[in-house]
């Protein structure tokens, strides 16, 4: 991997520190190449046009569905398109049949949108158990033996936390699940882009990310799930029925078509999905073996960098544990608080870095962060030498503090 090349595909690079991309990443000129190209010569509808231009809109869409499902070693799923990753988990939370009594384990490390979506099943008499992590995000397999008791209906966790950058042994806990009967959902908004995710491997039954934070344009997010037949106890019911996911329609009835389109109800955004189909094909061009090593080469620079500076308090996993960690590091500047450090990082070093709760009020709470922290996220176009920058620009905030 190239860094110097693949920075060229990011001219807004010359102008900032983008240090932000758990947030949203940026979006690189193949990709948006790929969505002006729908644009500009073949605009069509999907799933309905017989003409040629409608046939080459469809198949582009189709063929992002599939590379997105291989993305992820999930082609013998079903992959549907949704808008991003918190309306692929409220599918789920929506589209599943739920009884009084059902349990659902989770964890205190999710971003609101894996916690919101169960909460607010409880109102239909479903239990909820929120397990806590340690400092560091941790939770020990044997606390989740315990929580997934029998009668868990469904486990909902993170694989990589956005807030503390902690990695979660989701394959560990899928073979807890397959024990137990427990259906397995993984947030995969923070790993699908950093790492290789597997859901073969994981056995997990669904897969929720967003085009968004893996260079696609916004309004594209994915919702991977085990093929129909095999899932039979998870099948999700459609969120949306209407035009475009219909097989046969009758006086009253109809008959929802098998596969992505039966959940895709009205016409999708369809340059987003050929978007994230494009974005599939850089982040496979880069290689994500080596993005994931770029990062962690980043992340240890960082984390060796602000243990060297006075004042600073970092959370999360240390650089000792580089293997249970992603490229998502969180601290703390004393004497001054988070939105300040953020303010400053901008203003004196164009150095955009992400500050507050981070989406994970309940996990700030519980670490007694009141103000969150300040949080630096990196990706395949950062530096070693955007790293040293920050490093100089905080070594002097610091003395402020
Ligand atoms: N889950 C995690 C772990 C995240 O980091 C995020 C976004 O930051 C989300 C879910 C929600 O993603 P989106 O806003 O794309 O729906």
């Amino acid at each position: 991997m190239k860094v110097h090349e693949i920075r060229a595909d990011f001219p807004i690079l010359e102008d900032v520190i983008y240090l932000d991309s758990a947030s949203t990443s940026l979006t690189p000129e193949p990709v948006l190449e790929a969505v002006l190209d729908y644009y500009r010569a073949y605009k069509a509808n999907v799933g309905r046009g017989v003409y040629r231009l409608a046939q080459m809109a469809d198949q582009r869409y189709r063929d992002a569905h599939r590379k997105a499902a291989a993305f992820v070693w999930g082609v013998e799923g079903v992959t549907i398109f949704t808008r991003n990753t918190t309306e692929s988990i409220n599918i789920v939370a929506r589209g599943l049949s739920w009884k009084r009594g059902d349990r659902i384990v989770t964890t205190l490390l999710e971003h609101h949108s894996n916690l919101l979506p169960w909460m607010r099943l409880k109102e239909m008499g479903v239990e909820l158990e929120v397990m806590r992590p340690d400092r560091e995000g941790r939770i020990d397999l044997a606390d989740w033996e315990k929580a997934i008791a029998e009668g868990t209906r469904l486990v909902a966790t993170t694989q990589l936390s956005n807030a503390l950058g902690t990695v979660i042994p989701v394959k560990e806990i899928a073979r807890i699940c397959r024990e137990r009967g427990a259906a397995l959902l993984v947030d995969g908004a923070q790993s699908v882009p950093h790492m290789p995710v597997n859901v073969k491997d994981i056995d997990c039954d669904f897969l929720c990310f967003s085009g968004h934070k893996m260079l696609g344009p916004t309004g594209a997010g994915v919702l991977w799930m085990r093929k129909e037949e095999k899932n039979e106890k998870n099948e999700i019911e459609p969120l949306l029925v209407g035009g475009g996911m219909v097989e046969d329609v009758f006086d009253d009835e109809y008959e929802i078509k098998q596969g992505y389109e039966g959940f895709e109800a009205g016409t999708p955004d369809i340059s987003a999905g050929i978007g994230l189909g494009a974005a599939v094909d850089y982040l496979t061009r880069a290689g994500v073996e080596e993005i994931h090593e770029h990062e962690m080469r980043l992340t240890r620079k960082l984390l060796v960098g602000l243990e060297k500076i006075a004042g600073i308090e970092i959370f999360g996993p240390g650089r000792d544990s580089s293997e249970a960690r992603g490229g998502v590091v969180s601290f703390a500047v004393n004497g001054l608080l988070p939105h300040e450090v953020a303010l400053m990082l901008d203003q004196a070093a164009n150095i955009s870095v992400r500050s507050g709760h981070h989406c994970c009020i309940p996990l700030m709470k519980h670490l007694g962060l009141k103000y969150g922290t300040v949080r630096a996220s990196l990706y395949l176009y950062n530096t070693e030498d955007e790293i040293d920058k920050l490093l100089a620009a905080l070594e002097q905030i610091a003395r402020m503090g």
